[in-house]
């Protein structure tokens, strides 16, 4: 699991960019990392790698991406290893791991609190899984904090923010007419080359950052306490609400998909008569088929079950196993949901209905 120590607040190292100078500052680091950045495409933006140096590259604006940078840690489809078959021998080919550093550059808070969530379960028990450490030990975050939240937000009800700089290595703050650039973990520190020639902040534009993280937590309207939710659901596995919150779910998984904390995965074999590999791809417990058993008996057999999984997963068996929430209230699922289903109702009837009982 990864270790980052905060630096020591005498140590704090806060430079002013002029907006017109990160192109450049991106530019610079991608000389000398791997870089993943928010691009556009033709109707959208996504996190991709900028090829090189001689990429054409502007910095987009953006809120937050539809989907989140989980799959540069955690791949949609990702191969264990390979296998060759020699006569009658077997020859095993051990998967090619990243060697490079990289760095997700423009990720927001809520996502680098949810690497912190996929660190703890790829580390949970006995084993530590090498193909997600692999890349996460080699990942660097700057961050940037979010002035405008979409109105599917709630990260401030789930301990996080949108100014939040936890889980990451460097933040910047957007001030309007400039970024402030702070570097915040000793990994981070390997940045401060990149932004040396800049001048340092001054009081007046830590002024201005407190004035822009008001402004953007005043943003985000649902405030919801789920200071006893483990609690709550402990006594609600039985309960009516089940049926009415899930009551619009088609099962079409998309909220799992693009949900920066969901980690379900299935391993296959894919081979032919020579060889074959090994492989680990995404997984959805909202599709009816995830707990389908050879036998035709499906335990979570209706949306009803597949609903409340999900809730207990992110809001009871997390708190239970690991003593942090999985969700980072990011809304995504509120967001690419078609039948609009909203996980922020569903956690104001749990927290309604343990009222009541
Ligand atoms: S459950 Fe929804 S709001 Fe929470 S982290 Fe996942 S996608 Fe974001
Ligand atoms: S996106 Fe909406 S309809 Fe699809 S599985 Fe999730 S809650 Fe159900």
């Amino acid at each position: 699991m990864v270790k980052k120590k905060e630096k020591q607040d005498n140590q704090t190292f806060e430079k002013i960019i002029p907006k017109d100078k990160l192109d450049s500052l991106i530019k610079g680091l991608n000389k000398d990392f791997k870089l993943i950045v928010p691009k556009e495409t033709e109707d959208d933006i996504e996190f991709d790698y900028l090829d090189s140096d001689k990429e054409e590259y502007q910095f987009p604006e953006y809120q937050n991406l539809r989907v989140s940078p989980k799959k540069f840690l955690f791949p949609r489809k990702e191969v264990l290893y390979s296998f060759e078959k020699e006569g009658t021998n077997i020859k095993i080919k051990e998967k090619e791991e990243l060697i490079e550093d990289q760095v997700i550059f423009g990720i927001r808070s809520c996502d680098a609190r949810s690497y912190k969530i996929l660190d703890t379960f790829f580390s949970s028990g006995k084993y530590s899984d090498p193909y997600y450490f692999s890349k996460r030990n080699k990942t660097l975050l700057i961050g940037l904090a979010c002035n405008e939240p979409m109105t599917a937000c709630f990260c401030t009800s789930v301990g996080g923010a949108p100014f939040s700089s936890e889980g990451l290595d460097a933040i910047l703050y957007d001030l309007g007419d400039k970024y402030i650039f702070k570097i915040i973990s000793e990994k981070g520190s390997a940045f401060s080359k990149y932004v040396s020639e800049y001048p340092d902040v001054k009081k007046a534009d830590l002024k201005k950052k407190e004035e822009w993280a008001k402004s953007a937590r005043d943003k985000i309207k649902f405030d919801i306490n789920l200071d006893n939710i483990e609690k709550d659901l402990d006594g609600l596995f039985e309960s009516d609400i089940w049926s009415k919150v899930s009551r619009r779910c088609i099962s079409c998984g998309a909220c799992s998909y693009v949900c920066p904390t969901c980690h379900c995965f299935d391993v296959q074999e894919q081979s032919d008569k020579n060889g074959g590999k090994r492989v680990r791809i995404w997984d959805n417990c909202q599709a009816s088929i995830f707990t389908l058993e050879a036998s035709g008996h499906n335990p979570r057999n209706s949306g009803r079950e597949r609903t409340r999984q999900r809730i207990y997963h992110k809001f009871n068996y997390y708190l239970k196993n690991y003593k942090i929430l999985g969700c980072v209230g990011c809304g995504r699922c509120i967001k690419v949901c078609p039948t609009n289903r909203d996980i922020r109702e569903t956690l104001k009837a749990v927290v309604e209905a343990a009222e009541k009982a």
